[in-house]
Formats: C-alpha cells, sequence, structure tokens
C-alpha cells in the first residue's frame, strides 16, 4: 500500500455530506478506482446476518460485504444520483470495484450510485445531497423564489389598484357630494322662498285674520252701520221730518 500510494489518484477529503473522495490525477473513463473491501458476511450465520451499519455492499442474497473497516477508504465515496463512477461487482470472485464511468479531473469528487434500496432507506429520509439533488433543490427554491416574487407582485399590483379604485371612488363621491350641497344650497334658497311662501302664508293668514278683523269690524261696521241707521235714521229721519214738518209746517 504505502508504495503505490503516491500514484494513487485520490485523496479523502471534505464534502458537503462530511468526508468525500476526490480525484488527484485525471482518472480516463473505463479505469477501476479502488476496490471496495471488507470482511464477507454469511447471511445463513445468525450473528453475521445481524450485523448493521451503512456499509454493507450486498453482492447475493447470501454473501454481504462489510466495508465499515478503516481500511476501506473506498467507504469514503459518497453516492451520486448523477455519478462519475459505478460499483463493479463481482459476485462469483466477491469482489466489487469503483469504476470510473466518465473522465474525472483532478478536485473532481469520485461517486456512484448506490442504489434504490440504500437511497430509500438512508438518504430520501434526510434528502440526497448529491450535487444533482442539490441542484434540483436549487432550482425549485429559486422557482418557489420567484412564484413567490410574482405573486407578491401581482398582489401589490392588485392592492396598488385597489387603492387608485378607492381613491376614484373617493373623489367621485366626494364630487358628488359636493353636487349635492351645491344643489341642496339651492334648494335651501329656494326653501327660504318657500318659508318667505309660508311667511306669506302667514302674510294670508295675517291677511285672513285681517279679514277677520275686517270682518269683525265689517261686523263692527255692520254693527256701527246698524247703530249709526239707527242713530242716523233716528237723527236724520227726526230733523228730516221735522224739517219736512218744519217746511210742512212753514
Ligand atoms: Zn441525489
Amino acid at each position: 500500500m504505502p508504495a503505490s500510494s503516491s500514484q494513487k489518484p485520490y485523496r479523502v477529503g471534505r464534502s458537503r455530506t462530511g468526508l468525500g473522495l476526490f480525484a488527484t490525477k485525471p482518472i480516463k473513463k473505463g479505469t477501476k478506482i479502488i476496490r471496495y473491501f471488507g470482511p464477507l458476511l454469511d447471511s445463513k450465520k445468525k450473528d453475521e446476518d445481524a450485523i448493521e451499519n451503512k456499509y454493507l455492499f450486498e453482492l447475493t442474497n447470501r454473501w454481504t460485504i462489510d466495508g465499515s473497516i478503516r481500511e476501506n477508504v473506498a467507504r469514503y465515496i459518497n453516492h451520486a444520483c448523477r455519478p462519475n463512477a459505478e460499483s463493479d461487482v463481482k459476485p462469483r470472485k466477491r469482489k466489487v470495484f469503483i469504476r470510473a464511468i466518465k473522465d474525472i479531473e483532478p478536485g473532481d469528487e469520485i461517486n456512484y450510485d448506490y442504489g434504490t434500496d440504500y437511497f430509500k432507506a438512508y438518504l430520501k429520509p434526510i434528502g440526497c445531497k448529491c450535487d444533482a439533488c442539490e441542484k434540483k433543490r436549487k432550482k425549485k427554491r429559486a422557482e418557489a423564489r420567484a412564484e413567490r416574487l410574482r405573486l407578491k407582485e401581482k398582489a401589490e399590483r392588485k392592492a396598488k389598484r385597489e387603492a387608485e379604485k378607492l381613491a376614484e371612488m373617493r373623489a367621485r363621491q366626494r364630487k358628488a357630494s359636493a353636487k349635492k350641497a351645491a344643489k341642496a344650497n339651492g334648494k335651501l334658497g329656494n326653501g327660504n322662498t318657500s318659508n318667505g311662501a309660508a311667511l306669506n302664508g302667514n302674510g294670508l293668514n295675517g291677511k285672513a285674520l285681517n279679514s277677520k278683523a275686517l270682518n269683525s269690524k265689517a261686523l263692527n261696521g255692520k254693527h256701527l252701520n246698524g247703530h249709526s241707521l239707527t242713530a242716523a235714521a233716528g237723527k236724520r229721519v227726526a230733523p228730516l221730518k221735522r224739517g219736512a214738518a218744519r217746511v210742512l209746517q212753514a
């Protein structure tokens, strides 16, 4: 191992999810990068079948590689939904190799697809952190942000329109009530005249009263006339009578 360590095209380094395996040299597509290895577990043996960790690599129904040992550097390789490497499984040899499926550049993180079972059991519940899924999430977040912004702008435009409508309505109302007030003032003028008419009516009433008074006067007049007539008649008739009598006498 130490003799070939300088020839290894990879190193362990920090990745998004903790540690990962990174290329230190260009790796051509199709190249075996590293072997995934560890003790073989026999599912027919109860104690071996009971072993549970995240580094188990199932070769067949019976055999599983326990890759959790420190020496298995390949265990640092993270899962990716669109990987640049794959696990090349040799069930009969009970061996697994990680092989490049793309040209990998120095600095690139090496990854392979862990498979559906692992994905469902470990990655889906916490959300896959691979580049493809992060990109998808980033895109979704950007779309959600754009949608929120669109809705916010729509709401703002609506609020602005409503405010404008309200302002317009209030202006119309003010205009209308100003018109009404102007009309009402005009009516009040008429009202004054009608009040004047009423006053006139009062005047008429007054007239009526006057006429009543006149009537009473008339009555008085009649009365007076009656009196005067009697008085005058008496007075007038008498001198006339006296005169006549006097004339007649003379
Ligand atoms: Zn993913």
